[in-house]
């Protein structure tokens, strides 16, 4: 079967000097996306209490106060012992259960009755579990052919040490992360503020998804995908609204959000009609980067500052616009959020069926999962048009396709962005 060496997304476009502040240049995806983070500022950051930092990005390395346990602790319930002791029975000398400590000292010949987590009292150098033992009276008999200094005890500071980086700043504080924190007493804690986001759909034909659209109207998807897809990246949105194809109620409906938003993204009219009006009012309004991407979908991608304001201007297309926020829009939030990882995996995929290559780089929705023989494999999850919202239903990944040349057969490997969790089972 023949393979083809995984191409990557990001190829430099040969160089064209002079052009680079051309606006009007077509940047491959790569050039693109430099440019996009050339204009991050890292937000500052924020102190919130813990029950709400689930999902931030902490802004400052963890460094463990304290040793992980503050004390030797049991690991079962058991008996605290002297593990070289070679009395045949010992006797039961007190209870020390989590969360309190007993007064009580072992040594050869007694034990102390304890549950896990509890501390080790002095002396005691070994837990044995109560299943390897058998009481008689006041006694415990051992069952255990040997028992080992350190046996059932979690040492001091054997979790995390003191002085010891536990988390690094820019991670995302998931369940385990806001354990640690908890653990450590860190609460409030330093965050990175969020980006506030502000999203703008434009166009006459579009109505509200409880709204029956009239002769010609469409409801309004890319709204909701564009809010969903902030939401998931950990932005802040601000607002969410629809203008309708007319200059003057854009022009109010952007100076408005671009003053009070961090990113402001607006879907539609960026495409050569004379109703493509958010062309000419980005012009008129911000700095315009650069507006066009040699790719697929999602050629017309307009980047452009005002101020301290990063302005995303989408396609209208569902697909189109669902796919310039997975490559770049979701790089710069992370970027704004200071995250150490604001990338997609990339990793080369066996593709199960034939690749027509476009004119332009190709991001094909896929679902991707580990073949029988162990390596990754991507399905096509059917027709690849931009308006098709389905075709990213199911998709884990976006393979990148480089432009031109034969056909690729099935078989052929790709290299594929996953945008998810890889697919269980094949569909
Ligand atoms: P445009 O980029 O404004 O030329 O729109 C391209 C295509 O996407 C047209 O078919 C529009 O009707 C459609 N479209 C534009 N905005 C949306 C939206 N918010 N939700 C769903 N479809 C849209
Ligand atoms: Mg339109």
């Amino acid at each position: 079967m023949e393979t083809r060496e995984p191409t990557t997304l990001y190829v430099q476009d040969d160089a064209r000097p002079g052009l680079d502040d051309d606006a009007e240049r077509m940047l491959h995806p790569d050039e693109a996306r430099q440019r996009i983070l050339a204009r991050v500022t890292p937000l500052p950051s924020e102190s919130v209490r813990l029950r709400d930092a689930a999902w931030r990005v902490l802004a400052r390395d963890l460094i463990a106060g304290e040793d992980h346990p503050p004390f030797p602790a049991a690991t079962m319930d058991g008996y605290a012992v002297i593990a070289d002791d070679p009395s045949p029975w010992r006797e039961i000398v007190g209870r020390q259960t989590a969360g309190t400590v007993e007064d009580i000292e072992i040594g050869l010949g007694v034990a102390a009755w304890i549950t896990t987590g509890a501390p080790v009292p002095d002396g005691a150098d070994a837990v044995v579990p109560v299943e390897n033992t058998e009481l008689a009276d006041e006694h415990v008999v051992i069952h255990q052919e040997h028992v080992s200094p350190g046996e059932n005890i979690r040492p001091v500071g054997v979790d995390l040490a003191k002085g010891s980086v536990v988390l690094k700043a820019g991670s995302i504080i998931g369940g385990a992360e806001i354990g640690l924190l908890a653990g450590l007493g860190v609460d409030p804690v330093e965050v990175n503020r969020r980006p506030r986001v502000s999203v703008l759909s434009t166009g006459n034909e579009l109505v509200e998804p409880d709204e029956r659209p009239g002769p010609g109207q469409i409801r309004d998807s890319n709204r909701y995908s564009l809010v969903a897809a902030l939401q998931e990246a950990g932005a802040e949105v601000v607002w969410a609204g629809h203008g309708p194809d007319d200059a003057d109620a854009l022009r109010a409906a952007l100076v408005e959000r671009i003053a009070e938003s961090d990113v402001v993204i607006t879907s539609g009219g960026v495409s050569m009609g004379d109703l493509d009006l958010i062309k000419p009012l980005l012009a008129e309004l911000a700095e315009v980067h650069f507006r066009r991407v040699f790719m697929k979908p999602g050629k017309p991608f307009n980047f452009a500052t005002c101020g301290e304001t990063l302005i995303f201007s989408l396609p209208g297309n569902p697909v189109s616009a669902l796919v310039g926020f997975e490559v770049f829009l979701r790089p710069a939030l992370k970027s704004m959020m200071g995250a150490a990882e604001i990338d997609r995996p990339r990793v080369p995929v066996r593709v199960e069926h034939a690749v027509r290559p476009s004119d332009r780089i190709e991001m094909q929705r896929a679902a991707v999962r580990v073949g029988e023989d162990g390596r990754l494999t991507a399905a096509t999850t059917g027709p690849q048009a931009s308006s098709r919202l389905a075709s990213l239903v199911g998709a884990n990944a976006l393979l990148l396709v480089p432009p031109g040349g034969e056909e690729l057969p099935s078989g052929s490997t790709l290299e594929a962005m996953l945008t998810g969790p890889l697919v269980a089972e094949a569909t």
